[in-house]
């Protein structure tokens, strides 16, 4: 098999839309009803093999960054993937979402996979934000669109999977010496 490859993964989007919850359901498998206050960014990390390619993502939550906008930049430099969330039933956690992808794509270019998250998808009977708005913004701005709920632990395999899927597309396997 490969040497491994590691990826850097950020997470980003306005408080409370999931994003510590769609980590910990990924790494974890776990859930919480409750709000999980971190104070700075903190990041974990997940071991697969993926196409007999064994990669390693470390996994950076933004954990009150929204509070520290102006860290934005330094925590997501030399980010190979981000997961931009936004919670169904928020518009406004959407717009947060345009925000950063505009901020991403300034520091990052096009080098950086992106993935913008539909979250808490059980709250369908009060969702805001439709999937063809959703689906229109995604790929006006080259980004997939994934759709989960951290809660019901429906797509967040998927969503990593794709990701590191598309990042292992644009990483060359470095050949065994
Ligand atoms: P963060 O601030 O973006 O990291 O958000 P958290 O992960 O702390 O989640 C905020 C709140 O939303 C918590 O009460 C979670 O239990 C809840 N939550 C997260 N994901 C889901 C989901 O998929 N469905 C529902 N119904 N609640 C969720």
């Amino acid at each position: 098999m490969n040497r491994g490859v590691t990826f850097k993964v950020v997470l980003l989007g306005e408080g409370s839309v999931g994003k510590t919850s769609i980590v910990l359901r990924y790494t974890e498998n776990s859930f919480n009803d409750k709000h999980i206050e971190t104070e700075q960014a903190s990041f974990r990390t997940k071991k697969l093999i993926l196409d007999g390619r064994r990669v390693e993502l470390s996994i950076w939550d933004t954990a009150g960054q929204e509070r520290y906008r102006a860290l934005g930049p330094l925590y997501f430099r030399e980010a190979n993937g981000a997961i931009l969330v936004f919670d169904i039933t928020d518009q406004d956690s959407f717009n947060q979402v345009k925000d950063w992808v505009k901020q991403l794509k300034r520091v990052l270019g096009d080098d950086v996979v992106l993935c913008i998250v539909a979250n808490k998808a059980d709250l369908e009977k009060d969702r805001h934000v439709s999937m063809q708005t959703a689906e229109e913004y995604a790929s006006a701005v080259n980004a997939k669109l994934y759709n989960t709920s951290a809660k019901l632990n429906k797509g967040i395999e998927e969503l990593f999977n794709n990701l590191t899927q598309r990042m292992l597309e644009k990483t060359p396997p470095t050949p065994n010496i």
